[in-house]
């Protein structure tokens, strides 16, 4: 053992703390069976802070359709994809997200963030993206889409937040360089929660001869038409050559898969490591996602519950001088701004028995502490109006 890395790791942390920076686990355990109630330290909480934005974790259909898949194929798939773990499921499943997507192939693997991380690796990999591939990408993409860059080890040109004349700026001043051209985005940030221009950028994407590359995952299930992503909107549809979408969110599974051409699928199981490298996703997952696919077209009135609860609380938060930034989706962003301050408001939400957790730097930029509030469409009026009567009470306890 050595004692002075150790040390030296445990005055990192100390300094994390007395930032308010450092990061810990909490034990959630379900209350009851569904999305909305939990147990945390022994506190019954109704819970704000979870992406099952369509409570199809908890759904029947769901447990049936992955208790039949692990009798049928097993717990595991066992081997890698490559090797003997590529079973009827994964085909099964690939097939119906390329025709959902209308993209011509699919291929599904290990969480979103290992998706990301390698999809774009494999992207920008010298042996056809040459040694300077141009990533224009939104200052606030995901973590694992700056890694996958990172991992490739690409400059990456970050244009302003949805910022589409910036982002333009940037692509004519490069476009004479030799090199691809890559404009990464999310459709839904996941932290904001407001959304990508897609016309305007599949038109810049377009116009400059670049490969767009949208992450939806906060938009499949949710948004869209019949919950197939705002990539799926008449307006962008056929125009974005790869969308990535997470199984773990609204699907109420794990994993994550890339809908594309058949020829960039072809690339992806040549190259991404993160795929080539990785165990098979299990068969219960796979028989769940394709249960929670059944149902999605169908949850129309799930959908605009969802919505609808998103504008009584954004309605409130706003009457109450909280700034919710340019958020219109089921993510809302309730900025508090310093980090100790935004831990503070968090603990007044627990002890009102609300979990809404605060989100802190360097996930979100300096000064924008916020209680990131996830609804879903299983929340109750009653659990919307517990959260709005929790922020009036912090509203008035600050004034
Ligand atoms: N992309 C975005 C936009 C996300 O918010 C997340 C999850 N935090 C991921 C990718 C990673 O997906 P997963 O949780 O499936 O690894």
């Amino acid at each position: 053992m050595d004692r002075s890395f150790r040390l030296q790791i445990a005055a990192r942390l100390a300094d994390l703390e007395a930032a308010s920076r450092r990061r810990s686990l909490t034990v959630t355990a379900p209350d009851g069976g569904g999305v909305r109630r939990v147990t945390r330290n022994g506190q019954p909480l109704i819970n704000f802070s979870s992406n099952d934005y369509l409570g199809l974790a908890h759904h029947p259909a769901l447990a049936a359709a992955a208790a039949r898949a692990a009798a049928d194929h097993g717990t595991g798939a066992t081997a890698s994809r490559l090797v003997s773990g590529t079973l009827p499921l994964h085909d099964a499943l690939e097939s119906r997200l390329a025709a959902l997507k209308g993209s011509g192939a699919a291929l599904v693997m290990a969480g979103g963030f290992a998706t990301n991380a390698s999809v774009l690796a494999a992207l920008l990999d010298a042996d056809i993206a040459g040694k300077a591939p141009l990533v224009f990408m939104d200052r606030l993409a995901h973590a694992s889409m700056h890694d996958g860059v990172i991992g490739a080890g690409v400059r990456q040109i970050r244009y302003h937040h949805n910022d589409l004349a910036h982002l333009e700026t940037l692509l004519s001043r490069h476009a004479d360089a030799p090199g691809p051209r890559l404009i990464v985005t999310e459709s839904v940030f996941s932290m904001d929660g407001d959304r990508a221009d897609l016309p305007g950028l599949c038109a810049l994407a377009e116009k400059y001869g670049a490969e767009l590359y949208v992450d939806e995952a906060h938009a499949t299930g949710v948004l869209g038409p019949q919950g197939a992503g705002l990539c799926a909107d008449p307006a962008v549809k056929g125009r974005v050559g790869m969308v990535m979408g997470t199984f773990g969110k609204a699907l109420g599974g794990y994993g994550a898969f890339v809908a594309c051409d058949a020829l960039l699928r072809d690339w992806l199981v040549t190259k991404a490591r993160g795929f080539i490298y990785a165990t098979a996703l299990p068969p219960p997952v796979l028989g769940a996602v394709l249960a929670a696919l059944d149902l999605i077209p169908q949850m129309e009135a799930a959908r605009q519950r969802l919505t609808a609860h998103a504008d009584t609380v954004r309605g409130v938060l706003h009457g109450l001088g909280i700034d919710t930034l340019t958020s219109d989706t089921q993510i809302i962003p309730a900025v508090i701004g310093a980090e100790a301050d935004t831990l503070a408001a968090a603990r007044f939400m627990e002890q009102r028995g609300l979990l809404t957790v605060a989100i802190r730097p360097p996930t979100v930029p300096p000064g924008s502490g916020r209680l990131r509030l996830a609804l879903s469409a299983a929340h109750t009026p009653e659990d919307i109006a517990a959260l709005t009567d929790a922020f009036t009470a912090f509203a008035r306890a600050g004034a």
